[in-house]
């Protein structure tokens, strides 16, 4: 099925790439992409894949433990049809314009047409320099690569947008990594893995012409983006830039609200890291909350100001929108039109957020201003005495309403420290939970109903970060079994999975400080 896969190259037909073939690192002017191969590797294993993510190739698992398939996507070999390009952006990086970024590791293979007339373009990364590495090397190392092939996939099962992976390979080469920028440099593994998108449009590719002032290329990738993936919107005039403006604010919001429904933090919201169909894109120093906390950031890079922590995702989604309105701006030739439509992130962003939260604590809808206390209160308990936000859910839903009796310590699974809960705050949460019930009650679903409705909401299993290293260290020393095991759990994050109940405990408290657990940079 390998050879017969059915590239239709798109991106590369119909928009312009830099005439130059050479690979080395350049500004790239006037042309969306460059074209470039991937680097072959010495001795590529294959570490795992996801068979539904294959399946949107129309890929079976024997297609994916072949031969053929781990040297394809190790970038050792290329099917017929492919046409491997590096793309060009820019991007605000922590709040400041970078300039020309590009795909400085990814290199994209070309575009799959399946059976079912969907296109996906197929995309290495850490496959090796291309035009746009700047002073890196175009390279990833294992850790970061089970990381990203594991969360995609997870958050694919979760209902929430995201680039997905097709395939992680481990390269049999060493890459040297300072994993905290202190002066410790180290040989890790290296890895490769596929991922697999219907575009990898940024916020940052109109970014960049915009600055450039390349007006014309920025009308063309536009409407070429317009045509490819978002037909229903038609004819590109100024209107229709408008309404695709509103349609990207809706999907960012409703990717925001889920992120925020199940305590994901992406880590490094630059504009570059943002994409146009709303996807989660580009998985590095990310993390899921333990204990809720508003402030908390799995990236140490951004320690200090805290930009990128879970409560400001959907603040920084809102000004990396204005940025992109602020690209459009050439096109539009007035702000205000813009901003109207910058509105509907705001809008759009409260309505989604509202019923993810009514769907949280299983009601029908959040009504008036009792229910938002009801819920700023909750999250002001669960911040107040480190709580896990995953277990106290999906706990909660297993409340008996009518059971009056029961008290704090029905939720000590959740509690990081149960022995320490003090009176007062176990009053307090005893306090809220007869609210709760009370506003539970007064409601009118069935309890099947909302007992199901609790269940598609709080996941059972999310991939939290202890998780993801003990995998990573068992793959460190050639052990992929934990992996598999992983990307299993994570197939069905909201269902009980009996003999399974330790992937839904707390983290454990020897991984409290240990990087990689706690701690992660952009290194990678
Ligand atoms: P990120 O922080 O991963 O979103 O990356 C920001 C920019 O740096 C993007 O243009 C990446 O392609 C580039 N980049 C990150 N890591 C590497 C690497 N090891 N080699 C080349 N480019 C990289
Ligand atoms: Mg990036």
């Amino acid at each position: 099925m390998l050879e017969r896969l059915h590239f239709d190259n798109r991106f590369t037909a119909e928009l312009p790439g830099d005439p130059e073939r050479a690979n080395y690192r350049r500004q790239v002017q006037g042309a969306c992409y460059a074209r470039v191969a991937p680097t072959p590797v010495a001795a590529p294993r294959l570490v795992a894949f996801s068979p539904e993510a294959a399946s949107l190739l129309d890929l079976s698992a024997a297609d994916c433990l072949s031969e053929a398939f781990v040297q394809i996507f190790a970038g050792n070999r290329l099917l017929p049809g492919m046409d491997p390009y590096a793309t060009c952006y820019g991007g605000h990086q922590f709040g400041h314009w970078a300039g020309q970024l590009g795909d400085g590791r990814a290199i994209n293979l070309g575009e799959v047409v399946n059976k079912r007339g969907e296109r996906y373009t197929l995309q290495l990364k850490g496959a090796g320099p291309t035009p746009f590495s700047r002073t890196a090397d175009g390279l990833a190392v294992l850790r970061s690569s089970v990381r990203e092939f594991l969360c995609s996939e997870a958050m694919f099962h979760l209902g929430i947008p995201t680039t997905r992976a097709l395939s992680l390979v481990a390269t049999g080469e060493q890459v040297v990594r300072d994993m905290f920028y202190d002066g410790n440099p180290k040989r890790e593994p290296g890895a490769i893995v596929c991922r697999v998108s219907r575009s990898f449009t940024r916020f940052g590719h109109f970014q960049l012409l915009a600055a450039r002032n390349d007006v014309e290329l920025l009308r063309r990738l536009l409407d070429y983006t317009l045509r490819t993936d978002f037909p229903e919107l038609r004819a590109p005039d100024e209107e229709t830039y408008l309404r695709w403006f509103a349609e990207v604010c809706r999907r960012t919001a409703d990717l925001v609200v889920g992120w925020m429904r199940v305590g994901f933090v992406h880590g490094v919201m630059n504009t570059d890291n943002m994409s146009v169909l709303g996807e989660t894109i580009d998985y590095g120093p990310y993390g899921w909350l333990e204990a809720f906390d508003p402030g908390w950031t799995p990236n140490t890079t951004d320690a200090d100001g805290r930009r990128y922590c879970f409560g400001n995702q959907p603040r920084i989604a809102h000004w990396n929108l204005a940025q992109l309105g602020n690209a459009l701006h050439p096109l539009i030739g007035s702000a205000e039109p813009l901003n109207a439509a910058l509105e509907t992130f705001a809008e759009r962003y409260t309505a989604s957020w509202r019923d993810m939260m009514a769907g949280k604590l299983g009601l029908q809808a959040l009504d008036g201003a009792g229910d938002e206390a009801l819920v700023a209160d909750l999250f002001a308990l669960l911040g107040a005495d480190e709580t896990d936000m995953t277990i106290f859910f999906r706990t909660l839903g297993a409340l008996p309403i009518t059971d009056e009796a029961v008290g704090a310590g029905f939720f000590n699974d959740a509690f990081y420290s149960p022995a320490t809960i003090g009176e007062d705050h176990a009053a307090r949460l005893v306090a809220w939970l007869a609210r709760y019930r009370a506003r539970v009650a007064a409601d009118a679903l069935p309890m099947q109903v909302r007992r199901a409705r609790m269940a598609h909401s709080n996941p059972r299993y999310v991939l939290r970060n202890y998780l993801a290293q003990l995998a990573i260290d068992a793959a460190e020393q050639g052990n992929y079994a934990p992996v598999h095991e992983l990307l299993d759990v994570l197939r069905h994050p909201y269902s009980e999975q009996p003999g399974r109940e330790r992937y839904a405990e707390k983290r454990p408290d020897w991984a409290r400080n240990r990087p990689g657990c706690s701690m992660l940079s952009c290194s990678s």
